[in-house]
């Protein structure tokens, strides 16, 4: 069985923005409990698409009291401050995303250090480094702003936060459904980037603050977390998951392994960056940090089930064993 909103008459979805490569953004909102979650990336229309859905919702602003987010990227988090601060509503986020949104100037200056930092220790060369960081344009955000920091298992709103990490390393999902019941009217997990209908989130590149973690293993355990739901999951992009989705999306991570294997046997020793132009061709713009990012990931989950061996840090380097 798919899952759609179409299937929960508590929760309505929004189209907001333009659509990015996943599919256009989606706000869902719960009028019963004034609660918006991931209401949108930070453009004027964007605005205009929540405006129009809260109206026709019947949740006028006064009403919004929470408003909740799955993680810090700008297409979900960046409407966030204006519309808690619109509704006098509170806005609240994994604990750790939060600080990005909340202290957003600097967090910012941080991440971008970070970024080129991390990409060249993955191997990318200097001018690649650069045109990335040349194409990461600030988004209109207020340099800080008050977020109310969640832990796994918090409950806010009514909901329950369940900690997904791996596209970011302080995903969160939110369960609306009584104590995990699948609760025919309210019950659903609005899932954010962590489970997309077509493209496979990134894992890896999309957050650089998971390079010194296992953020593939991580992603894994966040499916199977996911997967044991018995509500119907509810994605960040677009509108309906298909019934094997977490399924397919685990397979096509096994097969991307098997290609980083095949790519490094040819190649090694290899540094992440040259195992991406391997299985991605050439990689510009911000697929530098996305591709690179993803080679790293698998490379390090194989590391860590020593299948390949880092014979050297900077730039990271493997070998097969
Ligand atoms: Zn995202």
């Amino acid at each position: 069985m798919t899952t759609t909103v179409d299937d929960v008459p508590a929760v309505e979805r929004v189209a907001v923005g333009q659509g990015t490569p996943e599919g256009t953004n989606s706000a869902y909102l719960l009028p019963e409990r004034g609660v918006v979650i991931d209401p949108g990336p930070p453009t004027e229309s964007a605005w205009a698409d929540l405006q129009a859905g809260l109206e026709r919702a019947a949740l006028t602003l006064e009403a919004v009291e929470y408003v909740l987010v799955t993680h810090w990227h700008a297409d979900h988090a960046g409407l966030a401050p204006r519309l808690a601060e619109a509704a006098d509503a509170t806005l609240a986020m994994g604990d750790t995303d939060a600080p990005i949104i909340a202290d957003y100037a600097a967090e910012r200056d941080r991440r971008l250090e970070r970024d080129a930092e991390t990409m060249r220790t993955w191997g990318a060369p200097d001018d690649a480094v650069a045109a990335v960081l040349e194409g990461d344009r600030p988004s209109p955000l207020p340099d800080s702003f008050p977020v109310e920091r969640l832990a796994d298992g918090d409950r806010i709103a009514g909901l329950e936060v369940l900690a997904t990490p791996g596209h970011t390393l302080g995903h969160v999902a939110f369960a609306s459904g009584a104590n995990g019941d699948a609760d025919a009217d309210t019950g659903a997990v609005f899932v954010g980037d962590a489970v997309l209908p077509t493209y496979t989130p990134n894992v890896g590149g999309s957050d650089t603050r998971t390079r010194t973690t296992d953020p593939l293993g991580d992603y894994v355990e966040t499916l199977s977390r996911l997967e044991r739901r018995p509500e119907p999951l509810l994605p960040g992009h677009g509108t309906t998951l298909a019934a094997d989705r977490i399924e397919e999306i685990r397979s096509h991570h096994h097969a991307r392994t098997e290609r980083v294997v095949a790519a490094l046997e040819g190649l090694e020793p290899a540094t992440p960056w040259a195992v991406a132009c391997e299985l991605f061709g050439d990689l510009s713009g911000i697929h530098v940090k996305f591709g690179a990012g993803e080679a790293a990931a698998h490379l390090e989950a194989l590391e860590t089930e020593n299948a390949v061996n880092r014979v050297e840090d900077e730039p990271v380097t493997y070998r097969l064993p």
